[in-house]
């Protein structure tokens, strides 16, 4: 039986996010012939978000557009991802392993009465049957689950599925154009106060420089940003620099931050307690420079360089730049 794979594809201030490519990348990966997947685009202007998904293959976009949609509110979302569930009646729903399909995506479970797997990393599908893995215990080991029944929700962690690819082949995506449901809303942003610097996103970077307390200082950050602009990636840190006053917490890696796996983690003067390994150890690359040669984050590493960053940093960057510029 044909089933219907139905995906948030999430967008921010009216642009695709890469994570939804993944999504839907994890969509065809779960397809087998005769499914139909639907990508649900949501926003007060989604015109831009709507075009960039079109060509990567989804069946049917969805799409809603409405002023109350323009942050992340969880009355004026649920209320507007129900509607396009009534209408396509899916088998599974995919979201991306963000704030916001983490948030969004148990109201979907618990509305569709459906079971659900999160922060996947890697789908396998064998012979029509979805295996999902996810980590456990901070990365140190790993679970495969499938789904008895349908309705099915699944969250994807950003970085680990294969994205969409531009589909030359494949017809188009219709477009449908479904109406805001304009629930009255618990709560209202008036506004937005942004502290995010136009830098690309810490959780979707392909290249993540972070820094620890060896950094020692908020200028000490400042090779590391050099090394992270030149590499098109962003700036993390540890628990221990944000508690320091070196950084804003925003960029904090780790059980209490942000998970990150990117292609190339590189960490500078950072330990490795087992909470900051915990957003980061499943990294492609791990890149670890200490000058304490027993640091436990050479254990988790792929290279190592016994040094300090403060020399090894600006070499690195300069290097680089050889080659790149
Ligand atoms: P340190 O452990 O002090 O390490 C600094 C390192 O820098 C040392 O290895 C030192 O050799 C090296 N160094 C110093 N100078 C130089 C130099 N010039 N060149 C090269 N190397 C140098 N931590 C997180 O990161 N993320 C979390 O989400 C997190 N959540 C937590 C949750 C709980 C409940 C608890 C209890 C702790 C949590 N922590 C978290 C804190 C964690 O336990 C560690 O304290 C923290 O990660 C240490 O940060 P650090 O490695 O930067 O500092």
């Amino acid at each position: 039986m044909s089933k219907t794979i139905f995906i948030y594809a999430e967008s921010r201030e009216g642009k695709l996010r890469q994570v939804a490519k993944e999504t839907l990348g994890a969509a065809q990966i779960i397809a087998k012939e005769g499914d139909t997947i639907c990508a649900f685009v949501a926003g007060s202007q989604i015109t831009e978000a709507v075009s960039a998904i079109l060509p990567y293959g989804a069946d049917q976009v969805v799409a809603m557009e409405h002023a109350d949609l323009t942050h992340y509110n969880p009355d004026a979302y649920f209320a507007a991802i129900k509607v396009a569930l009534d209408q396509t009646k899916p088998d599974i729903v995919l979201l991306g392993h963000t704030a916001i399909g983490r948030d969004l995506a148990p109201q979907v479970a618990a509305y569709l009465r459906a079971g659900q797997i999160s922060d996947v990393t890697e789908i396998d599908n064998e012979d029509g049957e979805a295996i999902f893995t996810r980590p456990l215990y901070a990365g140190k080991a790993f679970e495969k689950r499938v789904f008895e029944s349908t309705p099915a929700v699944v969250t994807i962690r950003p970085n680990n599925i294969k994205p969409a690819e531009l589909s030359e082949t494949a017809a188009p995506s219709s477009v449908i154009d479904i109406a805001y449901p304009a629930p009255s809303l618990r709560t209202v942003i008036k506004d937005v106060v942004s502290k995010a610097t136009g830098k690309i996103d810490l959780t979707e970077a392909k290249v993540v420089i972070s820094g620890g307390r060896g950094v020692k200082s908020e200028e000490g950050f400042k090779p590391l940003e050099e090394l992270a602009d030149l590499l098109g990636g962003a700036v993390g840190a540890s628990r221990g620099a944000c508690d320091a006053g070196y950084c804003d917490y925003s960029l904090q890696i780790g059980q209490t931050g942000k998970v990150v796996t990117p292609e190339i983690y590189i960490a500078c003067g950072i330990s490795g307690a087992i909470q900051h390994l915990a957003g980061m150890s499943q990294s492609k690359v791990i890149i670890a420079i200490n000058k304490d040669p027993e640091a436990p984050i050479f254990k988790v590493a792929d290279y190592g360089i016994v040094g300090d960053l403060f020399e090894v940093v600006p070499l690195l960057t300069e290097e680089f730049r050889k080659v790149l510029v």
